[in-house]
């Protein structure tokens, strides 16, 4: 064929249409066999379910990894040739099945609930690391809370935010600084539904800010059966400077953490009263963000019930509880009074206060120029307490200002020990060897120490092996998840092999892990490198520490702290010994707890409120070693781990810090070390496993949520739901009459005249133990009667500046009521030796408050 090429000399280029692209999604089309998988993937019962979390896995093991463990990521990618082969896989069918019965059957056992009603307020709840609202301590705590609300078919529901940021993923770079990532969550991504009323609504709640209102929408998330509702402000009905309110958790300005906490606090009763939940018999107010819940329930009060301010504060306080669980005073939220009134001036009015009375639920004194939130919180609750024994008593000084006239003792300031839900935390291997030994109801049963006890049973071998295994699967999931961050980072090929192979899996490892707060002291640990080194490298004994945390974005000393880590992980002595691992979550706790032989907290005493994470580690067999701390001062046992001393040596930091250090030195050289690799002839270390059956034993069933919760109910709950019933009953008869009674007393109260005071001679010089002292005192009590007002003697230790401690507080009887005066005696009796104070006062006396400082009136004579 002859082709007449010469003549063309110029083509004309085609035009082409643009694609005219589409949306099209594709969505996953779950067969209908497999549907249960949908309603499994709903509900976070899955992230404490062994085997739920297992079959989720069998579907694609890559996207489950790849996903970070997010079920409905891991359905909606799924091909759909995968899930056909399901369907016709029977051993896959029938785990499915009989894993959504036993949800099913879990769920119809909590349709009938015990308890009080109980409303939940935090700012944050870790639940999984797919769910970003939670930074650390305070939102794990609330999140495992609400699973154990779950288990014990508590009546509970829960309040937060749901934040579109969250808190911040970390990256440490080539030269250990750490950089903070906010990645966006997509909610269709993550297990939250839109929240209806039971018109089928969904769910929204304003708030009024300055000139505008604030909107936001209300998600419900599923955890078994407790329903946690957070609200969402990144709407288009918000202006940009308003949806940035959701945004980030701890994130933005004061002004911002402002808007979030009158979002939450008002926001959030709103949103309840939407749903249907407006009838909760406690409000539980965990951490002071939430403290405006109280003002929006007095303010519904004085609406809907037509009561007084008075009286609806008097209802409010009955049935709420406010945890603290911050150990320092700069710890507690506050907004300076201007910025507070920029937003708040309004709200006085709604409640029938002046400016000036209402600034006050969130002072001490007028002059003071910040609200604080932790004071609103314990000015509306009845119920208050720290998150620790230890805790308790600090909580006591720091709130102190609160109650005038009182010794810090003497508040009824209580205390609830922090604990983690065992099933979420508790690896799977010994779970199996707690259902073998301890018996197959024992995961409903953790109270029953005996139970526990039966840890002496288990052969040493058998604990041993399991140990091992779990340290070993650690280091696996280290370098397999670790040397990928590594080279993203650049780290030199040498350095990740060298790190990778001196990475030890029969080597004794240590966990460091936790907030880089300088009050945490992961620097000591590194006081004297030389002796470090020494320490990691015996050839026989060799040692490995693990460490991992975030620092705040801004907190350079903790940033600074985690970069020397990263430095001195890079000395060709430590490396492989000394590991810092990035992006510390859930998942990596959950590993870092399981895997290592003990785990090491050193914080400035008393700055640790509870810490949760030791405790995680003794349930799954890993020592503790710890400052006698938070929940340590109550969970250390000789021949159960290890404690640095109760008392504080020194006052200078510095030299306290090198003592410690040195403690923890010698501690390492002569007990911890020798102790682990002392074999016996089938290589056991038979010292070391008796530590870890005591741990099990003594320790571990003291700090399970199910004690939390108990506690709860025994201590606040069930004490001021039943208070709270009998003050509302018949239209709040009693809580009127408890504010007629506080009015008359505070009219009197300046009026009432001491006419005589008398106390035996010798009290003036020194007493004698063994003989008594008559006092006397006569009251004018100007009408009112003498079962209205007390009298008291106390006595306090001498010295001891303005909170000395109470050595004794005695009441004076009252021997009779004469022409309008009233006489109290007491015979004065000491039955120990020393020099005291002593002094007397008055104070007001009703059967019906919960306790003295429910009404602050207070006379010394
Ligand atoms: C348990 C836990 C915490 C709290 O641990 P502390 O002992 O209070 O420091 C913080 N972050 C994560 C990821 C945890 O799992």
């Amino acid at each position: 064929m002859e082709m007449n090429t010469e003549g063309v000399r110029f083509i004309k280029g085609p035009v082409v249409d643009m694609p005219n692209w589409k949306k099209l999604f594709v969505e996953s089309n779950i067969p209908e066999k497999l549907a249960p998988l949908k309603e499994l993937s709903k509900n976070l019962w899955w992230v404490w379910n062994t085997e739920t979390r297992e079959l989720f896995a069998k579907i694609d093991q890559e996207i489950w990894e790849e996903s970070v463990h997010n079920p409905i990521v891991l359905l909606e990618q799924v091909s759909y040739q995968r899930f056909k082969e399901l369907e016709n896989d029977e051993s896959f069918i029938q785990e499915m099945d009989s894993i959504y019965e036993r949800f099913q059957k879990y769920q119809q056992e909590r349709e009938q609930k015990i308890g009080p009603k109980i409303a939940y307020f935090s700012m944050e709840y870790g639940l999984h690391d797919s769910l970003k609202i939670f930074s650390g301590g305070l939102g794990i705590l609330a999140g495992d809370y609400l699973k154990e609300a779950s288990d014990s078919k508590a009546d509970l529901v829960a309040v937060g935010l749901l934040y579109r940021y969250g808190y911040f993923k970390q990256v440490i770079s080539l030269q250990g600084d750490q950089m903070a990532n906010y990645e966006a969550q997509q909610f269709s991504k993550i297990p939250v539904q839109p929240a209806f009323d039971k018109d089928g609504n969904w769910v929204r709640i304003e708030v009024e800010y300055p000139g505008r209102t604030l909107h936001a929408q209300v998600w419900e998330v599923k955890i078994g059966s407790v329903s946690l509702y957070l609200l969402d402000a990144d709407i288009d009905d918000n202006n940009e400077n308003d949806r940035f309110v959701t945004h980030h958790l701890y994130g933005g300005d004061n002004e911002n953490r402002l808007k979030q906490e009158m979002l939450l606090g008002l926001g959030g009763i709103r949103a309840l009263n939407k749903l249907g939940h407006a009838d909760a018999d406690i409000y539980h107010c965990n951490e002071g963000h939430a403290a405006m819940i109280g003002l929006e329930r007095i303010h519904n009060l004085v609406v809907d019930s037509k009561l007084t301010y008075a009286e609806a504060k008097e209802v409010v306080r009955a049935s709420t509880l406010f945890t603290t669980h911050t150990p320092v005073p700069a710890g507690h939220d506050a907004f300076h009074q201007d910025l507070f009134a920029m937003y708040m001036k309004d709200y006085p009015a709604k409640i029938n206060l002046s400016w000036d009375e209402f600034i006050m639920l969130g002072k001490v004194a007028p002059h003071e120029d910040h609200f604080n939130m932790s004071f609103l919180a314990a000015n509306l609750s009845q119920g208050i307490n720290g998150v620790s024994m230890l805790h308790g008593d600090v909580s006591k000084h720091i709130l102190k200002p609160l109650f005038q006239g009182y010794l810090s003792e003497e508040l009824n300031i209580g205390y609830v020990t922090n604990g983690v839900h065992y099933a979420t935390w508790t690896a799977k291997e010994w779970k199996a060897i707690h259902l073998k030994y301890f018996g197959k109801d024992f995961t409903n049963n953790q109270l029953d120490f005996d139970l526990w006890d039966k840890i002496y049973k288990v052969p040493d071998q058998e604990i041993w092996d399991l140990k091992q295994d779990l340290r070993s699967k650690l280091i696996d999931y280290i370098k397999a998840r670790f040397a990928d961050n590594w080279v993203k980072r650049n780290e030199s090929p040498k350095l990740i092999s060298e790190v990778l192979s001196s990475l030890n899996p029969n080597a004794l490892t240590i966990g460091f892990a936790r907030r880089f707060a300088t009050y945490k002291r992961a620097h000591l640990l590194f006081r004297n490198l030389d002796r470090l080194a020494k320490i990691v490298n015996n050839p026989e004994r060799p040692v490995q520490f693990i460490f991992a945390g975030k620092a705040h974005p801004a907190d350079k000393a903790g940033q600074d702290l985690i970069k020397y880590i990263v430095e001195i992980s890079k000395r060709p002595e430590f490396l492989g010994k000394i590991l810092f691992l990035q992006n510390y979550d859930m998942n990596l706790a959950k590993q870092l707890l399981q895997g290592v032989d003990i785990w090491l907290n050193t914080p400035t005493r008393p700055l640790e409120a509870s810490g949760t994470s030791g405790e995680k580690g003794v349930m799954n067999g890993t020592l503790h070693f710890s400052v006698l701390d938070g929940w340590w001062v109550e969970g250390y046992k000789e021949g159960a781990g290890w404690a640095l001393p109760l008392e504080r040596s020194y006052d200078v930091q510095d030299f306290q810090d090198e003592l410690d250090a040195q403690t923890i030195y010698n501690l390492f050289e002569d007990e911890i070390v020798p102790a682990f690799y002392d074999r016996n002839a089938n290589d056991v270390p038979e010292e070391w496993v008796g530590y870890i059956k005591k741990t099990q034993a003594q320790v571990a069933p003291n700090f399970t949520t199910t004690r939390m919760i108990r506690d709860y109910q025994e201590r606040f709950y069930a004490p001021q739901a039943e208070r709270g019933a009998r003050l509302t009953a018949d239209d709040f008869k009693l809580a009127r009459e408890i504010v007629g009674w506080k009015s008359k007393l505070a009219e009197k109260w300046d009026d009432i005249e001491v006419k005589e005071f008398e106390i035996a001679d010798g009290i003036t010089n020194a007493i004698r133990i063994g003989e008594e002292y008559p006092a006397r005192v006569v009251l004018d009590l100007k009408g009112l009667s003498a079962d209205e007002v007390g009298v008291e003697i106390v006595m306090t230790e001498n010295g001891g500046g303005d909170d000395p401690e109470l050595i004794e507080c005695k009441t004076f009887d009252v021997v009779g009521s004469q022409d309008g005066l009233t006489t109290y005696k007491l015979n004065l009796h000491l039955t120990h030796p020393g020099a005291y104070n002593y002094a007397i006062r008055m104070f007001p006396k009703n059967e019906n408050l919960p306790h003295r400082q429910d009404f602050g009136y207070l006379r010394w004579l």
